[in-house]
């Protein structure tokens, strides 16, 4: 599979599954863009050792995903945008009644708004181009619930609905938005919620992972990077072409049960 001649913007990306698909767009030839809100030495020099492994342009542009104008900004600095993913997000976890306001607002834009602007402004640049791949990285937690993370599955249920919208206003032209729902993951964001799970449920570290985290998940594997970056370059090949408004699930079983 080459991704030789194309631009993939991954916003969120200087960490866990983001990381993981720039790496595997790099991989696959692709020039990469790779996004946080940091814009840190190692950030930068995180872009230089990812071109140098696979031997593509590798550029870090900063741009803070809750604030709509740098989410647009983000695409124009860019230049092209053959390929978008979408994948920065962010957690909290607190019953409803205690779920703190400014949380949510901030999920609801970093996870879901931020996708809206980014896809507003990279379809003018698909069409120039004449393709495009929109690839919006939802979650179980966009087709299925759990309690406590009121806004997070609200922002996931609403990007699975913002990509079947997109697949639709460009159904007749080459380009196609899906959506990756993945089960657990261990990245930084899921390390950050083991410490208050062990609290709410008064289990040990191993006993969350194998028990609340892995208990959804049949397979009782965590998903990986590597995996999840190989869906999207697949999701960006000619043999998915036709495959757009939908949604993938790379969750070891867990949308089965
Ligand atoms: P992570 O914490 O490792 O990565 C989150 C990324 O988002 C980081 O690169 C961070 O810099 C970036 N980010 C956060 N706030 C930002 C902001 N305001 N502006 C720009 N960038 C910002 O987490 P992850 O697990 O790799 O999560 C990536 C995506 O995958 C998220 O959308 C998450 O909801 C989704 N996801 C993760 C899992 C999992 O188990 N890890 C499961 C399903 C879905």
């Amino acid at each position: 599979m080459s991704l030789q001649g194309k631009t993939a913007i991954i916003t969120g990306s200087n960490s866990g599954i983001g990381l993981g698909i720039a790496h595997e767009m790099a991989r696959a030839g692709a020039s990469v863009v790779i996004n946080s809100f940091t814009d840190s030495d190692e950030d930068h020099a995180l872009a230089k050792s990812i071109a140098e492994e696979h031997g593509t342009e590798v550029r870090y542009i900063k741009a803070d995903m809750s604030k709509p104008d740098e989410c647009r900004a983000l695409i124009e600095k860019a230049g092209a945008c053959d390929i978008l993913v979408n994948n920065a997000g962010i957690q909290h976890v607190a019953p409803i009644d205690d779920f703190p306001t400014e949380k949510w607002d901030a999920i609801i834009a970093i996870n879901l708004s931020s996708a809206f602007h980014t896809t507003a402004a990279a379809l003018p640049k698909m069409r120039a181009a004449g393709w495009g791949r929109i690839v919006n990285i939802a979650s179980a937690h966009g087709l299925t619930a759990s309690p406590y993370k009121s806004a997070y599955i609200a922002a996931k249920h609403g990007i699975v609905g913002l990509t079947k919208t997109a697949a639709l206003e460009t159904a007749e032209e080459p380009i196609t938005a899906n959506a990756i729902c993945p089960g657990y993951v261990l990245t930084p964001l899921v390390e950050a919620q083991i410490p208050d799970t062990m609290k709410e449920y008064d289990m040990d570290r191993e006993t969350v992972i194998k028990e609340v985290m892995l208990k959804r998940q049949p397979s009782k594997e965590f998903a990986t990077v590597e995996q999840l970056g190989g869906t999207a370059v697949f999701l960006c090949s000619d043999a998915a072409a036709q495959i757009t408004g939908t949604t993938i699930s790379v969750d070891g079983g867990w949308t089965a049960l």
